[in-house]
């Protein structure tokens, strides 16, 4: 037992939220949605975030991906108050550290699968940015793929170019909002089996969804209801005491 709460300790937290509040103007009213989320995520895990639609899961993904600030509380990531960036800071510690990955795959319909996984080095003012984009499609088995545009391509080709997408710039930390809600299972497999390999190689991963088997595959499960975090479970930790 003592060995397994030395090993907890001593990894690292990359997310820390304390106290974490958001709220929506609708209308005349405040709807709040988050409510004082406390949360570690340690360097290297693979969560899942789990919880009934509306319970706050993308919002909280929002947060965790700097795309949204919340109300009040804490976020540390990598060490940082993220509170306390500016807009421009914020917006370079995404780019480095952060890649998002979304239900509908969001890539941009008239350019090539390679123009799509270029377009953040791009913004970012990467001279190479071609030749590390196709890299980052060849690790997703797609570098024949490169000049296809999303419409010339399958669903699990589409999330796989959004994959590429989102570790071209070499993050730490993935963030998939509902990464297999458009794809049938045997692609579902394929898209969870490339998670594996990235959290293998250290990455930070945390996925939203609905499906006990997904979750099933992640080291820890959070799970969500009504803004707040209801119930965790360490399958590690589990293992370490039986
Ligand atoms: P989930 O991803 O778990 O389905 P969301 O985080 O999308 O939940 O939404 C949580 C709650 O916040 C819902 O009740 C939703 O209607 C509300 N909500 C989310 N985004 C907005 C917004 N931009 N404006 C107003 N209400 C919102
Ligand atoms: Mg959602």
């Amino acid at each position: 037992m003592l060995a397994v709460q030395e090993k907890v300790s001593t990894k690292k937290a990359v997310i820390s939220l304390r106290n974490i509040k958001k709220s929506y103007q609708l209308g005349e009213n405040r709807v709040s949605v988050l409510h004082n989320i406390c949360l570690d995520i340690e360097e290297g895990d693979m969560v899942a975030l789990l919880g009934t639609s509306g319970s706050g899961k993308s919002t909280l993904m929002n947060i965790l991906g700097c795309l949204d600030v919340a109300d009040s509380g804490e976020y540390i990531l990598d060490n940082k108050q993220v509170s306390s960036l500016s807009a421009k800071e914020l917006s370079f510690l995404r780019s480095r550290k952060i890649g998002f990955i979304f239900q509908s795959f969001n890539l941009l319909p008239r350019m090539t699968a390679l123009e799509n996984v270029a377009l953040p080095l791009l913004y970012a003012g990467h001279r190479n940015s071609n030749e590390l984009a196709l890299k980052a499609l060849e690790t997703v088995g797609l570098g024949d793929r490169a000049h296809h545009e999303p419409n010339q391509l399958s669903g699990g080709q589409r999330q796989r170019v959004a994959v590429a997408r989102a570790i071209v710039s070499n993050p730490a930390i993935l963030l998939a909002d509902e990464p297999t809600g458009n794809l049938d299972s045997k692609t579902t497999e394929e898209i969870m089996g490339l998670f594996h390999e990235l959290n293998k190689q250290g990455r930070t991963i945390i996925i939203v969804t609905h499906e006990k088997e997904i979750a099933d595959e992640c080291r820890r499960q959070i799970h969500m209801k009504d803004g707040c975090i209801v119930e965790e479970g360490e399958k590690y930790a589990i293992l370490d005491n039986s």
